[in-house]
């Protein structure tokens, strides 16, 4: 089935739809906004919320999509991947793998952190006056987890109700109980779990149907998104808080050559080969946010473009889009040390092993939306004792940022996907 080269994007390819989208959405938003001050700001916000309409819909689509998506793809990939054996191998390896590398974008962030010193780049005056005036981040502060939650944590992923799990959008214990499910069908004679194994497939190809529809709203959605997010964001808010933005970006950059090495080193294929077929993923995830809402397409494009066989790429995606979040533990760690660095407090091997723990430990609870990284980072900073008032001076920046560490955790779950599918047997592509 390849309708998605042929019936999404058959005259332009997608991608160059969706990037075209991008800079003109942008180039609106810039225009529109306050910096430039040509409608008032009242206006703006009645025209961007309409040009965001389009992104809206796009979104809600692909959350529709999502639970379905996830429930059918991993009960038909764990069903149809031969043996318990093999499961067992693959999914052993897998959570191995989002450990090493969350490790590695952890250190990697505060490497670069510690090498480029952003903290003391920041202007005294500014620190206060943004400190003082800025909404105090209590909506994030409360309520969020510490590290003496993790255990309760880790026993809620499995679904005491899966039906609760499905109406409540759980995504990580959807995951566990359709693991489960496969898992049960592979150990049943083939003609007794043929049908639901049957239904699955069936189940997960209209769900891909679907994607494939929505996918041709991409390049209008991206637009809109885009455009909102430029009017919102001024210029003084950036340039305030530039160096701590350089380095985060500089830091995704390594995280994204580690992940590039990674899947030269283990596939032997051209990584030229790998970002043009990741194209589409990488600008959806940039323009959305949200790795959970371009899970559907990251899937799409493993299985379709990268040549992943379905029952790895089944398993490893949706549960990779859940629980790998390469981006968001690098952000995590840059941020903390960053400001440490403004409150005058140091940032050592300790903290960063809490850093690395409490990141694996909120990646497994937390869903790939927008915005989850810097709630999970209120928590980091209460157990680290840094006042997460300093969350106030980067929340400003917290989308843009955002947008740059979401296309990374994807990334992470296209390369985990291709790493596992050659270790599977898979020599295509
Ligand atoms: N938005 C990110 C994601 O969906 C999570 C975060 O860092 O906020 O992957």
């Amino acid at each position: 089935m390849s309708f998605y080269t042929e019936k999404v994007a058959p005259y332009f390819p997608l991608w160059l739809q969706v990037f075209a989208g991008l800079v003109t959405g942008i180039l609106v938003g810039v225009l529109l906004g306050a910096d430039i001050g040509w409608v008032t700001p009242e206006a703006s916000a009645r025209v961007i919320n309409w040009l965001a309409l389009p992104g809206y819909f796009f979104l809600a689509m692909l959350k529709m999509i999502v639970v379905p998506l996830v429930l059918a793809s991993v009960v038909a990939g764990i069903a149809e991947a031969g043996s318990i054996a093999a499961v067992r191998t693959v999914g052993l390896r897998v959570v191995g793998y989002f450990l090493v590398t969350t490790a590695i974008a952890v250190s990697i962030g505060s490497f670069w952190a510690h090498l480029i010193q952003p903290g003391s780049f920041m202007q005294k005056a500014y620190v206060e006056t943004a400190l003082g005036t800025a909404n105090k981040p209590e909506g994030l502060v409360q309520g969020v987890g510490s590290l003496n939650d993790l255990p309760q944590r880790l026993v809620g992923i499995l679904p005491a109700n899966p039906f609760n799990a499905i109406a409540e959008g759980e995504v990580l214990q959807i995951v566990i109980f359709a693991a489960i499910i496969g898992v049960a069908l592979l150990a049943m004679p083939k003609t007794k779990s043929k049908p639901l194994t049957d239904m699955a497939i069936a189940v997960q190809d209209a769900a891909m149907m679907v994607v494939g529809w929505v996918l041709k709203l991409a390049p209008l959605a991206v637009f809109g998104l885009m455009a909102k997010v430029a009017a919102t964001i001024g210029v003084a808010t950036i340039a305030g808080v530039g160096v701590y933005m350089g380095t985060v970006v500089l830091a995704l950059l390594s995280m994204a050559a580690v992940h590039l090495l990674i899947f030269k080193v283990s596939t032997g294929r051209s990584v030229i080969n790998f970002l043009a077929r990741a194209r589409e993923v990488h600008l959806l995830a940039f323009s959305t946010s949200s790795s959970s809402a371009t899970m559907p397409v990251t899937l799409c494009v493993a299985e379709e473009k990268m040549k992943v066989p379905p029952s790895v790429a089944r398993f490893t995606v949706p549960l990779g889009a859940t629980i790998n979040m390469d981006g968001t533990a690098l952000y995590q760690a840059v941020a903390t040390v960053f400001l440490a660095q403004i409150f005058g407090l140091e940032v050592g091997f300790g903290a960063l092993a809490t850093i690395l723990i409490m990141a694996i430990g909120a990646s497994i609870g937390t869903p790939g939306i927008p915005g989850v990284g810097i709630v999970v980072l209120a928590s980091i900073l209460l157990t680290l004792g840094i006042p997460p008032e300093g969350i106030a001076l980067i929340i400003g920046v917290d989308r843009i940022l955002d947008m740059c560490r979401t296309a990374i955790n994807v990334n992470g779950d296209l390369v985990v996907a291709n790493v596992m599918g050659r270790w599977f047997g898979n020599k295509k592509a």
